[in-house]
């Protein structure tokens, strides 16, 4: 498998680096200090055609998760709010592929690819995060359709989803195998979206709660068969996770440009901090660490690309997640330590590394749950998580 960036990734790599530098960046201390949400943002990653990267072909897309890293990756470099735009309108690409009628991916992938429409997916509850499982949220049977009842929290970009896929339990059954994603409309009769969470990171998409007193939804708006839905929530996870594992290395490297930066220019000692031999060791571990996470991302995107699914995938997308968000966390915490007090300073734009890089090691499974998938995997039993 080669890792090399083709002609059509590197120009992707240059035209997003470019914007990201010139219009992002200087928006990127503003949307994390008002906890705004950045409709501008949104305007010029449609106006750029972003949104389409990683959808097939025949939707509307380029087709390429390696390519949706690459941009992924340059936009967290400056701005993770800006770059989470693109991840909330591709999370449910992978359920919508894997478990969508030819009807359902004509009627939303097109339009998510275009920007046109704004989605999010909701199947955290009060009592169950990791445990999937463990949801609540229930969907009985009326004529044409569904009624939902049940609660949620931490749908992100729920205000201003035209349509939001819920997951929830048909039937009386309470396995894991009774579980469906539903698509619901935003202004839905019993949909409420609750209070924006006051969040440390990832301030600029707001993460709301949803309350659902029967909420009807037509028959063709489940996503797969009834009771078969559980997959189509762990495949979305899966050819998502290289995704959330680019936004890390961006991240991770943001970091690094900022404390290059620094320590070129603090003195002490009569010296720049960065002639110290302890402060270059630090910065060569932070490089290393990007690149041997930079790796593991593009390969397990490069493995979406080819068409690998289900249990071949998900230990390699667990580790770019895992990996690559753990080394986020790592080299944002060595670059505050390199800026001293002015790490800990709101004057520095650095510490909103540290604050979103945290996020990152808590979404899309955390990572104490990748290493789940990687060690049952090991061990062979993937197919029973
Ligand atoms: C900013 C943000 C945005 C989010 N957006 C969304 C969204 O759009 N849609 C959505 O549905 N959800 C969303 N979430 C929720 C997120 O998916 C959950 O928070 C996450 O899955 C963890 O669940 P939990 O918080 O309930 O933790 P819990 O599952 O209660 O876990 C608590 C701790 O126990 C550990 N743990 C749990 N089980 C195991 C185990 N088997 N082995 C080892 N350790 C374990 C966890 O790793 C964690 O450290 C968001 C969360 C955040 C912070």
């Amino acid at each position: 498998m080669s890792f090399a960036l083709d002609e059509q990734q590197l120009q992707i790599q240059t035209l997003v680096r470019r914007v990201a530098r010139e219009k992002v960046a200087p928006r990127a201390n503003d949307i994390d200090r008002t906890a705004e949400y950045p409709h501008d943002m949104f305007e010029l990653l449609r106006e750029l055609g972003l949104f389409a990267l990683p959808f097939p072909e025949s939707y509307g897309g380029s087709g390429s998760t390696l390519s949706a890293c690459v941009a992924v990756e340059e936009l967290a470099r400056v701005c993770y709010n800006t770059a989470y735009l693109l991840i909330v309108q591709w999370t449910p690409i992978g359920a919508i592929l894997a478990a969508g009628t030819d009807e359902q991916k004509r009627r939303f992938l097109p339009a998510l690819a275009a920007g046109k429409q704004k989605v999010s997916i909701s199947v955290t509850e009060p009592q169950s995060g990791s445990d999937v499982a463990g949801i609540k949220t229930r969907a009985r049977r009326v004529a044409g359709g569904y009624r939902i009842s049940g609660a949620k929290i931490w749908c992100t970009g729920a205000p201003f989803a035209n349509f939001i896929f819920i997951g929830a339990k048909t039937g009386d059954d309470d396995s894991r195998g009774s579980i469906n994603l539903f698509a619901v409309e935003r202004g839905a009769k019993g949909l409420e979206i609750g209070r924006k969470e006051e969040k440390m990171g990832a301030r600029g998409v707001p993460s709301c709660p949803l309350f659902l007193e029967n909420v009807f939804v037509p028959e063709e708006n489940r996503l797969g068969e009834e009771g078969r839905g559980f997959k189509a929530v762990m495949e979305t996870f899966n050819a998502a996770r290289p995704v959330h594992g680019a936004r890390g290395i961006g991240l991770a490297q943001g970091a690094i440009d900022h404390a290059l930066q620094f320590v070129q220019n603090r003195h002490a000692f009569g010296q720049t901090v960065g002639n110290f031999q302890g402060i270059r060791w630090m910065l060569a571990d932070m490089a290393m660490q990007t690149e041997a996470a930079r790796g593991l991302v593009y390969r397990a995107a490069g493995m979406v690309d080819a068409g690998v699914s289900g249990g071949e995938l998900a230990p390699f997308a667990a580790m770019a997640k895992c990996y690559a968000t753990d080394v986020a966390m790592k080299v944002a915490t060595d670059a505050v330590q390199l800026f001293g007090a002015a790490g800990i300073s709101a004057e520095f734009p650095i510490n909103r590394y540290m604050r979103d890089a945290k996020v990152l090691q808590i979404i899309e499974g955390t990572n104490q749950i990748q290493r789940n998938i990687i060690g049952n995997s090991l061990l062979g039993a993937v197919a029973k998580l």
